[in-house]
């Protein structure tokens, strides 16, 4: 299927030594300032990611707890982003064949001891990438309504939001 502006969070690292934006899973992987980033398979060249019998493809959640999960150096910037192109939906997230940045959110509560190098980290993201700052309230309600609008092509439609989105969440994958 294909699914355009499906929207979700993923987590990405400054890496002071390279001087770029990494993947905090996959550290090798380098995140540029090309605006789209499209995926590649490295087990099978044939493939078109994401695959249903791989794992290939480029995957983003919607589930605030799993994106912090993968903080794994001091600066951490998490970001909107936007699927592109194949796109398989899981109820947790997707896995897309292109990936495009749309805002940086300011995530880290004011409490925690990082929050000062966190906005170094967001202001540095929204410099390099040419995006818009956003607070994570604002963030998780963009992810909704979006989400919700694309929700409504393909499940039945529900008389509120929050049905639609307790359906979406269930479901292990959508038959689209
Ligand atoms: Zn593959």
């Amino acid at each position: 299927m294909n699914i355009n502006n499906a929207v979700a969070l993923k987590m990405i690292s400054w890496d002071s030594t390279k001087g770029e934006f990494i993947s905090p899973a996959r550290p090798d992987f380098i995140w540029g300032d090309e605006g789209i980033k499209s995926a590649e398979c490295h087990k099978n060249p044939n493939h078109e990611p994401p695959q249903e019998n791989c794992t290939c493809g480029i995957y983003a959640t919607y589930d605030l707890i799993i994106a912090e999960e993968y903080q794994r150096r001091e600066l951490n910037v998490l970001m909107l982003v936007e699927s592109g192109g194949k796109t398989i939906i899981y109820t947790k997230g997707w896995r897309s064949q292109q990936l495009r940045f749309i805002a940086v959110i300011n995530f880290m509560p004011k409490e925690n001891p990082l929050y000062f190098k966190s906005q170094l980290a967001c202001n540095q993201a929204s410099d390099y990438y040419q995006l818009p700052i956003i607070n994570l309230k604002t963030g998780l309600t963009v992810m909704d309504i979006f989400n919700t609008h694309l929700l409504s092509y393909y499940q039945p439609v529900s008389t509120t939001r929050e049905i639609a989105l307790d359906l979406w969440r269930q479901s292990n994958e959508l038959k689209i």
